[in-house]
């Protein structure tokens, strides 16, 4: 029997764990950069299901794709070759420039993968068991515990500490603040080219340099988490891209799959030969036919409509449309990020803008209490930004 809106919300309130502030629709379908709820009202979305439906809704080369997978093969394990995983090893070794690769079934999986592959290779060095590893205040990697130890967010991690040890925190943009934390046990240090929960902050290309050298100097291993900006978010298939400064392991997820939950750690062959082999770290699903069919398309289509040319230019005329806005706003105080991953941050907390936008037929999230995120589907048009624009402004407006 079909329900209300309102009475599956009353259900899942009986039913699921109070673990999400939920905004009280019950999405149904989408369609392109639109989303509809169960009553058939229409949202255009600068979400994406944070940053991962990059080719739309409804895309039918992606959905026709899935479906013959599904009445192929959905599922293997890893005992197995399978070859749509070989097929998306291959491709996303091509866009990436890493070497190897191992699929995991989300971010935070890669990050653990991350974790561990740079433990082991500093123990495979010196044969002890304390190593340490740097990462940035205000980052976010994830909720398992490798990654929520490496998480800068202190509120994250409160209740449940023990962390997994021997985690410093250093901070985006500040190299002196990197060297403090370094001792002769630094294995790895860990950060996101683009900071994306803790408010969108780029790396700044001195910064990546200054840290990229000290690793090299000191053979630690630079950890770059490309989950949230990679992918082709920042006008680059992998923002590090775009400042030359490859990392020793990458991990990337959120719009790998574009909504097949997928991730991956990736690593060049010199920490391969020198880190994870058989026995070492392994899953049941990652890389399963279904997730590498989802991954192979992704990349197909990513190539073939040119997505990235359409993040560069809609990306830069999104950010002029903000700074429009934030010169005409005082309550707006700055504008920061790169591509279709960006930021406005207010001089107060924004959760009233974001509900009256929804009421108005648009999606926006926030990250952090006092910024406006955005992080819409890869193909939007500037026709859709400018539609965002104008009712973001009667928001503000009011
Ligand atoms: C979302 C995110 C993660 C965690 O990914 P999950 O799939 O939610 O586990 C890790 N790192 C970054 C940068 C993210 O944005």
């Amino acid at each position: 029997m079909m329900q209300s809106m309102q009475e599956y919300i009353e259900e899942a309130e009986k039913a699921l764990l109070h673990t999400y502030n939920r905004y009280q629709i019950v999405l149904d379908k989408g369609q392109g950069v639109h989303l509809y709820d169960l009553e058939g009202k229409q949202y255009l979305d600068f979400c994406a299901g944070i940053a991962v439906f990059a080719l739309g809704y409804h895309n039918e080369r992606y959905n026709d794709a899935l479906k013959a997978q599904i009445d192929k093969l959905i599922h293997t394990s890893n005992y197995y070759y399978n070859a749509p995983a070989i097929e998306a090893a291959k491709k996303l070794k091509k866009v990436s420039g890493m070497d190897r690769v191992f699929f995991t079934n989300s971010g935070a999986e890669a990050v653990e993968g991350a974790i561990k592959a740079a433990r082991k290779y500093a123990y495979l060095k010196d044969g002890s068991y304390d190593h340490e590893i740097i990462a940035l205040e205000h980052s976010f990697h994830g909720r398992t515990f490798g990654a929520l130890s490496v998480t800068g967010n202190p509120k994250y991690r409160e209740a449940f500490q023990p962390m997994i040890g021997n985690i410093r925190f250093g901070r985006m943009n500040d190299f002196d603040s990197i060297l403090e934390q370094v001792t002769d046990k630094t294995c790895a240090i860990i950060f996101e080219t683009v900071q994306g929960e803790g408010g969108i902050y780029p790396a700044e290309e001195s910064f990546m340099k200054q840290v990229k050298a000290l690793c090299e100097e000191k053979d630690i291993l630079l950890i770059l988490d490309e989950i949230q900006c990679g992918m082709g978010r920042t006008g680059e298939m992998f923002a590090w891209q775009r400042y030359g400064v490859k990392p020793d392991i990458m991990t990337t997820a959120k719009a790998l799959g574009c909504g097949v939950p997928v991730g991956a750690f990736l690593m060049t062959e010199k920490v391969s030969e020198n880190s994870l082999v058989s026995g070492d770290h392994g899953t049941t699903y990652g890389g399963n036919p279904l997730a590498a069919a989802a991954i192979n398309i992704v990349l197909d289509l990513f190539e073939e409509n040119h997505i990235i040319d359409n993040v560069k230019e809609v990306g830069d005329y999104l950010g002029k449309k903000l700074d429009e806005l934030a010169g005409r706003y005082d309550c707006i105080v700055d504008r920061r990020g790169a591509g279709l991953m960006q930021g406005l941050v207010f001089d107060r907390p924004v959760g009233g803008i974001i509900t009256k936008a929804l009421s108005k037929g648009l999606i926006l999230i926030n990250a952090g209490t006092d910024i406006i995120r955005f992080v819409p589907p890869l193909v939007i048009t500037k026709e859709d930004v400018d539609e965002m624009a104008a009712i973001l402004e009667s928001c503000l407006e009011e």
